[in-house]
């Protein structure tokens, strides 16, 4: 198994970290120089034709580690192709969602995020910035439900001079939460404009 070269492993809260890799990809064979890899080459996208093996690419994330993913190349058409690595971004996934936990249970007790940052050095070294986006991130936006207007409204209307010129301002508010409904400012307030404005 390649290892998660960090003390995240000595964690027993992060044993769950510990699966191997073959968990994620039972179709790849590691091989002695660590290489992920598919035990026979795939038939190339566009052509059909057997492709050839083509050395590998590598991916690493500070403090956890790296892998090596074989790539391949078809002999007629060119056309090259490498072996999925979901199971490492899934892998990587684990780990952070494992962190935010951590981020949740220190913001509950208050702790700073500088200090979230300090602690997290022991563990995994995170700034503080990132441990703030992180956090922020994962914090589920609060649902803030449709307002219910009550069945009961009152009308209003204030009589307004606005540079000289009368003016009157039509109100509708909510009995239970005094909110306006609607609010318009007319010329007149003869019943036929009262009306128009009701019926919006
Ligand atoms: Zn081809």
């Amino acid at each position: 198994m390649t290892t998660l070269d960090y003390a995240v492993l000595n964690l027993q809260y992060m044993s769950s970290l510990s699966y191997s890799f073959e968990e994620f990809s039972n179709d790849l064979e590691r091989t002695a120089d660590g290489i992920f890899r598919r035990a026979v080459p795939p038939l190339c996208p566009e052509c059909g034709v057997l492709m050839s093996r083509n050395g590998y690419n590598a991916y690493c994330k500070k403090y956890i580690g790296g892998i090596k993913m074989g790539r391949y190349i078809c002999p007629c058409c060119g056309e090259s192709l490498e072996d999925d690595r979901s199971f490492w971004e899934e892998l990587k996934k684990g780990l952070f969602d494992v962190l935010d936990v951590f981020y949740h249970q220190l913001r509950f007790y208050a702790v700073p995020y500088q200090g979230i940052s300090a602690i997290m050095k022991l563990v995994f070294p995170r700034g503080k910035t990132t441990i703030y986006d992180a956090f922020t991130e994962s914090v589920e936006k609060p649902y803030i439900p449709p307002v219910d207007y009550s069945s009961i409204v009152h009308y209003d209307e204030q009589h307004l001079k606005i540079n000289g010129t009368q003016k009157f301002r039509l109100t509708l508010l909510d009995d239970a939460t005094g909110r306006p409904i609607a609010d318009e400012l007319y010329d007149n307030k003869d019943s036929e404009t009262i009306k128009a404005f009701l019926a919006k």
